[in-house]
């Protein structure tokens, strides 16, 4: 990396974006000998899975639990487990998938920044793209706001793994923002509490298992660490009937933390806002944790276990599922997901079901990937249209808006990244030209790096 006086700096991969998908993608770059420079909005890694606070990570596994992730991704949860930040892969009790992988953001925000610099990675923090220079169909630079003003990268080849598909966007590659008339999923903003007497609870489920999603492992509750809950249907009607919660869904979705009395609440939902408009944001943040207040009052009077919950953390931001998805030269389609279909140029593999929690109102959509439980991302669905030295990485690669209800989740999204960083390694051979990269050589190096294809 050069770096000028005036804070410019110039490297081989840019890369904007430092969530799940982007620090694998800069970490397999730099690992292959590249300079790498990680530009992020915020001051620590992790986007989504810190900043939103989402989690467990889903999934390494398909239904029958064959593991169908590993390389960077494997790497960064052996590590979240050795410092204490996770349990490793657990049983999903809710039954969505067969495994998730709990873990606390804090360490994540941790693991991931020591990987990054470990592998050589150049991290620029507090710095938002917004503009990026092109002549004759590449990107020459990016600009970006910064506390001191303006700061210009220069580079061979850029990343664009800013889940909204900013330095795509910015460069007039074509996007969909929801799909035939149907609005991205809704955004959902995610608290911890504390104190909860989780043994209660699990009492009271076993003994009532109608109120309960259909495939819950009722089983499995009381005996596996970290536990996943769906329902409470009766409970949750009663509120709304007597007015006590306004939030449109028909169910509360929690899981239990990795420490012990933690519980972190997916069961907020923020809908027909448009997370790119600016207006819409700051109204689903207060949004969020307007339905925050009335969930604290809701699990300490209604869910057995929660009588003296406290909150202990909310998000730094509401969690988006869904925005811009970038227009690629292949589109992952929702075919490919629920048949299980293998592609020869795959470079990353997806077993999480298709996920679509309804853009208008109440309900989910489980769709089980089909085949032999896992599919393929074939490599042109990171290669944008009309840019040649842009590669996506993570959840705005080009899918439908039904094929990106799965493969948005996290891990497929950081083995997405790795392949993404390996692949703009290998294009510098070709002046960054993300088409001329050998789909056998990409396939190779990524198994040698221990990705699963
Ligand atoms: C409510 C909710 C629940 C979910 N549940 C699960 C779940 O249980 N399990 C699971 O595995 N997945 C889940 N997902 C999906 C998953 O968390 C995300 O799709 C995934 O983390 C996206 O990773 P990413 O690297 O593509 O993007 P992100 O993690 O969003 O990373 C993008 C990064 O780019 C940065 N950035 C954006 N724009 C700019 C810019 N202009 N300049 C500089 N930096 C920028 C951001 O700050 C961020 O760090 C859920 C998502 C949501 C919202």
């Amino acid at each position: 990396m050069k770096r000028t006086e005036n804070w410019d700096a110039e490297a081989d991969i840019i890369l904007v974006g430092g969530g799940s998908a982007g620090v694998s993608a800069s970490i397999a770059a730099s690992r292959l000998g590249k300079s790498v420079i990680l530009v992020e909005r915020y001051g620590f890694l992790g986007g989504t899975a810190t900043a939103a606070m989402v989690g467990p990570m889903a999934t390494f596994h398909t239904r029958s639990g064959k593991q169908v992730i590993k390389g960077i991704p494997e790497e960064i949860v052996d590590e979240l487990v050795s410092s204490g930040g996770s349990l490793g892969h657990i049983k999903d009790t809710i039954g969505v998938c067969s495994t998730y992988t709990p873990f606390e953001p804090e360490i994540l925000k941790l693991v991931l920044l020591s990987a990054a610099r470990r592998a050589g990675v150049n991290i620029l923090f507090h710095s938002w793209v917004h503009e990026t220079l092109q002549k004759n169909g590449r990107i020459e630079a990016i600009r970006l706001y910064t506390k001191g003003g303006t700061v210009t990268l220069k580079g061979k080849v850029f990343i664009d793994s800013s889940g909204d598909g900013d330095v795509a966007a910015f460069s007039g590659v074509p996007f969909s923002v929801g799909e035939n008339g149907v609005r991205p999923q809704p955004m959902t903003f995610i608290f911890k509490v504390g104190n909860v007497k989780l043994k209660e609870t699990v009492n009271y489920i076993l003994s009532h298992r109608e109120e309960f999603w259909h495939e819950t492992l009722f089983d499995d509750l009381a005996n596996t660490p970290v536990i996943g809950v769906s329902g409470f249907y009766s409970f949750w009607k009663e509120a709304q009937a007597k007015g006590e919660v306004d939030i449109p869904r028909d169910r509360i979705l929690f899981f239990s933390g990795i420490r012990p009395g933690e519980v972190v609440v997916n069961t907020t939902r923020i809908i027909q806002k448009n997370p790119l408009n600016p207006w819409d944001l700051s109204h689903a943040e207060e949004e969020g944790r307007k339905q925050l207040s009335s969930l604290l009052v809701f699990f300490r009077k209604y869910i057995p276990g929660f009588q003296d919950c406290y909150l202990v953390q909310a998000a730094t931001q509401v969690g988006v599922r869904e925005s811009r998805r970038i227009h690629g030269d292949y589109t992952l389609t929702a075919e490919d997901v629920s048949e299980g279909r293998s592609f020869s140029n795959g470079i990353a593999k997806g077993a999480y079901p298709i996920d679509i929690h309804d853009p208008e109102g109440k309900g989910i959509i489980l769709k089980n990937v089909g085949g032999n439980g896992s599919y393929d991302i074939p490599y042109p669905c990171l290669i944008p249209q009309k840019v040649e030295n842009l590669l996506m990485a993570g959840r705005c690669i080009s899918a439908t808006h039904e094929a990106l209800g799965s493969c948005r989740i996290q891990a497929t999204a950081m083995a997405i990244g790795q392949a993404a960083g390996t692949a703009a390694a290998l294009s510098l051979d070709k002046k960054g030209e993300v088409r001329q990269v050998s789909i056998p050589e990409l396939r190779n190096r990524l198994t040698q790096m221990g990705a699963l294809l």
